[in-house]
């Protein structure tokens, strides 16, 4: 996908604040963070909603989760916690059409989001 800024990062075209790079999966730093630490995990393929999931995408979505994991380990907030999310179309505050994992720590998170 030309014109997706994630896309754009995945071939190296925009360069993000890499956190970490597997075949499959990139993880950067999230420009405008709403936590002490806040990184967006996103799958190499482009991939534009949760909608679009198909049977194809069952590994790289566990891999999404699995690098949260050791990167929360990374970060030093396994123990204490963090969060997860992945936002699908407008009513779920999706602005970037290429699907992402949020993971946010360092702060204890509110519950319900807004
Ligand atoms: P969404 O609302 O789609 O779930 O999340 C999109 C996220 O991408 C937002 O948290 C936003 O700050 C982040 N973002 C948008 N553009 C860029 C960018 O160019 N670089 C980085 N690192 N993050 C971005
Ligand atoms: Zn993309």
């Amino acid at each position: 996908m030309t014109d997706c800024i994630f896309c754009k990062m995945v071939s190296g075209e925009i360069q993000p604040d890499k956190v970490m790079e597997t075949e499959d999966v990139l993880a950067f730093r999230d420009l405008n963070p709403q936590a002490p630490t806040h990184i967006l995990i996103i799958p190499k393929k482009h991939i534009s909603t949760i909608n679009d999931l198909t049977d194809e995408d069952v590994s790289v979505m566990g891999k999404l989760h699995l690098a949260a994991k050791e990167i929360a380990a990374q970060e030093g907030f396994s123990e204490p916690g963090y969060r997860t999310v992945m936002n699908c179309n407008a009513d779920g505050g999706q602005a970037v059409y290429h699907i992402h994992l949020h993971l946010l720590g360092g702060r204890a998170m509110g519950w319900p989001p807004g």
